[in-house]
């Protein structure tokens, strides 16, 4: 895998990283971070790539190459401009609440709007903007949109990390439960990974979860939910969880950060490492 910023999946907790990081070299690949891939070729039977790590040159050998890069917007030649849709400096579809352009009755949704390029939300858009052309009074309002990462562990996001709770002014609560501790994990012979939880340490609201693990994908839907109906902390720590399953986790983790935990040691989460090492 080869990346050009300091650290593949850029924008998710460094510790989720780490994890995707160590499964990949367990089962056998190479990460190689702040490297440039520079040309593809052809040496006989194999593929090369040549890439440029801190100024200097390397080739690699493989079997097949994968180009996961170049993404952008599918808006030149449809005569936007003409009908008075605006489009942002990068060529996103400029659209309000309610999925309305710039150009009345021209209504636009998903990857061709803006990040985060995700099914679903480009799904729930389109769900808007039906509605909003039906004459219902619909708008844009949900309060976090979930992600999932399908690596090996899977990682599973809905709202703010610790650092976006801090740039949002909010001193955060942070409270991690480890899989190894939780019984489910160790039955299905999964116990890496983590749930960890940011709240506003003065009201308690939480403001967002990482989930990196066994499920995780799945495991994030409760996360989303709670986000969605304005969940404290504490209601999350208060709810009663089936044992032994892996949504435990989540309980634990809330309970953690009020300092209430019962199987794990109850201590202040340290500062998150990073930037993650390859
Ligand atoms: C490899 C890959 C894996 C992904 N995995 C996930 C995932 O696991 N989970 C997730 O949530 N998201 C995933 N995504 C992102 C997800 O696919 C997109 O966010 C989603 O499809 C966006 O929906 P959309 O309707 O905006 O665009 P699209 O699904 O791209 O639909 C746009 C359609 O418009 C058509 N089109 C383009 N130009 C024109 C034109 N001029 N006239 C007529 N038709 C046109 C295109 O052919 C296309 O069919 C993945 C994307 C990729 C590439």
């Amino acid at each position: 895998v080869v990346e050009a910023l300091p650290s593949i999946l850029t924008g998710v907790d460094a510790e989720a990283v780490r994890l995707v990081q160590k499964g990949l070299k367990e089962r056998g690949a190479e990460v190689i971070v702040g490297a440039k891939a520079m040309e593809a070729g052809r040496k006989g039977k194999v593929l090369t790539v040549k890439v440029e790590v801190d100024g200097k040159e390397r080739v690699l050998e493989c079997d097949k190459v994968l180009v996961a890069v170049g993404f952008r917007p599918n808006t030149e030649g449809l005569g936007l401009d003409q009908v008075g849709v605006r489009l942002s400096p990068k060529g996103f579809v400029e659209v309000d609440e309610r999925y309305q352009t710039s150009a009345p009755g021209i209504h636009a949704i998903g990857d061709l709007t803006g990040p985060p390029f995700l099914a679903h939300k480009a799904s729930k858009e389109g769900e808007i903007a039906a509605e909003v052309i039906a004459g219902r009074k619909s708008a844009r309002d949900w309060v976090a949109m979930p992600g999932a990462i399908f690596t090996e562990p899977e990682v599973g996001t809905v709202g703010m990390s610790e650092d976006e709770a801090r740039k949002a002014g909010y001193e955060p609560l942070v409270g991690k439960f480890y899989f190894s501790a939780l019984g489910r994990a160790v039955a299905i012979d999964h116990t890496d990974g983590f749930v960890k939880v940011v709240g506003d340490k003065a009201s308690k609201q939480l403001l967002g979860v990482t989930i990196a693990g066994p499920e995780a994908s799945d495991l994030i839907a409760e996360a989303a939910l709670a986000l969605e109906m304005g969940a404290n902390l504490e209601d999350v720590a208060l709810t009663v969880h089936a044992h032994p399953t892996l949504p435990e986790a989540f309980m634990e983790a809330c309970k953690a950060a009020l300092g209430e935990a019962i199987h794990r040691l109850n201590r202040p989460e340290r500062p998150p490492r990073s930037p993650a090492p390859a």
